[in-house]
């Protein structure tokens, strides 16, 4: 089963919920607009490349539309189909004023050289330069794109249209970026495990945390976890991962990965495990944080964890979601456990729109408060109307989006 029938799958489920009926669901399930282009650039060598783009806009009911850009080789249109219409449900489950897309091209940044890098990125940007704006679709970082790479889409969109920071989030903090912005994911995810342990009456204090990811998400849901006293004994990436019974030194970690091409492997301070033995490690909460689909059926029945809180998008399969409720292993979904990021970029897209700078406290506290908020709407749906958390966070979404919709009228 695809990402995007998995994403479906929970619409249409919540939609039962609600009772919208199948008109409804046709008019939620498509995307508004779905483009695609070849970006042609010349490498470094002087042969020329050929890359696919997409841009899929999901839905604008309830704003401009909103959602990263990826690189990355597997990118196609169907999972970055599925990837917009999760950021639909993402900002109507924090109540920002946004709808939902994403964007992504097919390359892969290990191979390219900085100047290629932009190349492509420019090339992209200036082939969708018409679909995109500060009022109509806000590009942001994802998988293998950063702050440089922002700060190259917002360039080249301001050579067409004139100096145009809120184009783009995720930018330099000296190029209109938010204090707070790299780090808001993982610190949103660190503050959904702490409520959820709460509600649940599990202690945070020792609790043994395994992250698959370490790249901007999971290095920072690492760090904020440990700072909460959490104990995160595992972390894994696409080269391998390490385990430390009674901890492994976050910040060494992170330092070590900073200087080692992203990577965890050879972290003398650790043990090295595989990429795959972090699925089996005995852990109070197991948090995804790489790339969609890993938890299968055959993982979910292996996972020994108290809690899954999904930092990655979509990193569920229906099956193994089902696997996970069955063993009565409870779950936080991604639309509101990694939601901290977007809802951050929206801050920093007030800030370019108001043209006003804000401090790191008023981002934290801003986000803390439309974080707690989302979780506290979730918890209650919840339990009122005995839903799973999934079930219940899409149901919330999707009431919001529904009503959206109905209020502008459908012609
Ligand atoms: P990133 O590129 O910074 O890091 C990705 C990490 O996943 C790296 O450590 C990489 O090595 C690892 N990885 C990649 N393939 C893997 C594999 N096959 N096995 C194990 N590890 C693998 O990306 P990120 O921004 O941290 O995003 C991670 C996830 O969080 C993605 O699903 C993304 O869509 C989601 N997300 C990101 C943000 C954000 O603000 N960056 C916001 C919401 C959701």
């Amino acid at each position: 089963m695809s990402q995007l029938e998995m994403v479906n799958a929970n619409i249409c489920q919540a939609s039962k919920v609600l009772e919208l009926g199948p008109r409804v669901e046709k008019l939620i399930l498509n995307p508004n607009r779905e483009v695609k282009v070849e970006v042609a650039i010349e490498l470094d060598t002087g042969e020329i490349a050929t890359f696919t783009g997409y841009r899929i806009q999901h839905n604008d009911a309830r704003g401009p539309m909103k959602g990263g850009l990826r690189y990355h080789p597997t990118v196609d249109a169907e999972d970055v189909t599925a990837l917009a219409s999760l950021m639909t449900w993402k900002t109507a489950v924090v109540d920002i004023p946004y709808g939902g897309a994403k964007g992504g091209i097919n390359c892969d940044p290990e191979t390219l050289s900085s100047r290629e890098l932009e190349r492509v990125t420019r090339k992209f940007i200036a082939n969708i330069r018409e679909i995109i704006g500060p009022n109509v679709d806000i590009p942001a970082p994802d998988v293998n794109t950063n702050a440089q790479v922002m700060a190259w889409v917002m360039d080249e969109y301001s050579r067409f249209f004139g100096f145009s920071p809120a184009v783009v989030t995720g930018k330099p903090l000296d190029l209109h970026g938010s204090v707070g912005r790299e780090e808001a994911t993982g610190r949103g995810v660190a503050f959904v495990t702490a409520e959820f342990l709460a509600e649940l009456g599990r202690p945070l204090q020792g609790a043994r945390v395994a992250i698959q990811g370490f790249g901007n998400v999971g290095s920072f849901a690492a760090l904020f976890l440990q700072q909460a006293g959490a104990k995160v004994v595992a972390v894994s990436d696409v080269t391998g991962g390490v385990y430390r019974a009674g901890g492994l030194p976050i910040p060494a970690l992170v330092n070590y990965v900073r200087k080692n091409k992203g990577m965890v492997k050879g972290f003398r301070e650790a043990e090295a495990i595989s990429g795959d033995t972090i699925f089996t490690l005995p852990c109070d909460v197991f948090i995804p944080a790489a790339l969609g689909g890993v938890l299968t059926k055959e993982r979910a029945e292996v996972l020994q964890t108290g809690v899954v809180i999904e930092a990655a998008n979509a990193p569920t399969t229906l099956e193994g979601d089902e696997i996970l409720q069955r063993r009565g292993i409870p779950l936080v979904p991604d639309i509101l456990a990694n939601a901290g990021g977007v809802t951050v970029s929206y801050f920093e897209w007030v800030q370019n729109v108001q043209q006003f700078r804000w401090d790191g406290e008023r981002v934290d506290n801003e986000l803390r408060t439309l974080m707690a908020k989302a979780y506290r709407d979730v918890s209650r749906l919840a339990k009122a109307r005995k839903l799973s958390w999934r079930t219940a966070t899409y149901v919330l979404a999707l009431e919001r989006v529904a009503k959206a919709t109905f209020l502008r009228g459908v012609q």
